[in-house]
């Protein structure tokens, strides 16, 4: 079988989702990430990481979505952004569209942490309706592996953590002389405890935050795997979990 939605004829699709109730979507973001990386850094790390699970599990997965909510890059030139409001009605109708087929289960696989408001927002809309959507991120499902490989300032939008995972994935996209290393600069009024509706260039010139010049395919590669294995894990519970035991729990 096919592991993706849109390689598949609607015969071979009718076969899938026949017997399966479940799909992966991968979401991303088109915004700089620094004068090394491609502007598709978000959303071709979730398309990999999405993929790679798919292929693994037998879940078929869908083309990523690669506009998210970027709004704080735009004054780095090619950065495509929608508001939340949108991202959020987009998935949305891309997730009822597969529940005509019978999918009541979806994971998101998101590449951009901007995205991650407006999607959970869907998922506890949808949980209503009897779709349930789990949403996976790479960072967080790495956080015992990043703090070691990691410094904590190669560990920033663009940095050499995020330069790794390119490298691994798609080097020729790479342009390893240009990767800078930028502290990133403070604003005069900030202190703790207050939040600023700043924007990236407000800290950065070059769009890194902090180290990326240490970045090495080896590390992307090593971090790869370990998220690809976790979601990998969580797609195969969710495969075997009831719908009824992932739905909000009645009036007590
Ligand atoms: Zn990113």
């Amino acid at each position: 079988m096919k592991a993706l939605l849109h390689e598949m004829s609607w015969v071979e699709a009718k076969e899938y989702f026949r017997k399966n109730d479940i799909a992966i979507l991968p979401v991303g973001s088109n915004e700089q990430h620094g004068p090394q990386n491609p502007l598709g850094t978000d959303h071709f790390i979730a398309k990999a990481i999405a993929e790679e699970t798919a292929k693994r599990t037998g879940v078929v997965c869908l083309q990523v979505i690669p506009f998210g909510v970027s709004h704080h890059h735009r004054q780095f030139w090619g950065t495509v952004h929608v508001s939340p409001k949108t991202l959020k009605n987009y998935v949305k109708e891309v997730c009822l569209s597969l529940s005509y087929y019978g999918v009541r289960k979806i994971v998101i696989v998101n590449g951009h942490g901007g995205n991650l408001n407006a999607l959970t927002e869907l998922a506890r809309e949808l949980r209503d309706k009897g779709i349930f959507i789990s949403i996976f991120q790479w960072w967080p499902a790495a956080s015992k592996l990043l703090p070691d490989i990691f410094s904590p300032e190669e560990r920033g939008h663009a940095g050499a953590e995020e330069t790794s995972m390119n490298l691994a994935l798609h080097p020729h996209l790479v342009s390893v002389d240009k990767a800078v290393d930028e502290e990133t600069r403070k604003h005069a009024v900030e202190v703790n405890g207050v939040t600023l509706p700043l924007d990236t260039a407000d800290y950065t010139t070059s769009g890194v935050f902090g180290k990326s010049t240490t970045a090495s395919a080896e590390k992307g590669k090593k971090v790869f795997e370990t998220v690809v294995n976790g979601l990998v894990k969580h797609v195969n519970l969710l495969k075997k979990a009831k719908i009824e035991d992932l739905m909000a729990k009645s009036r007590v």
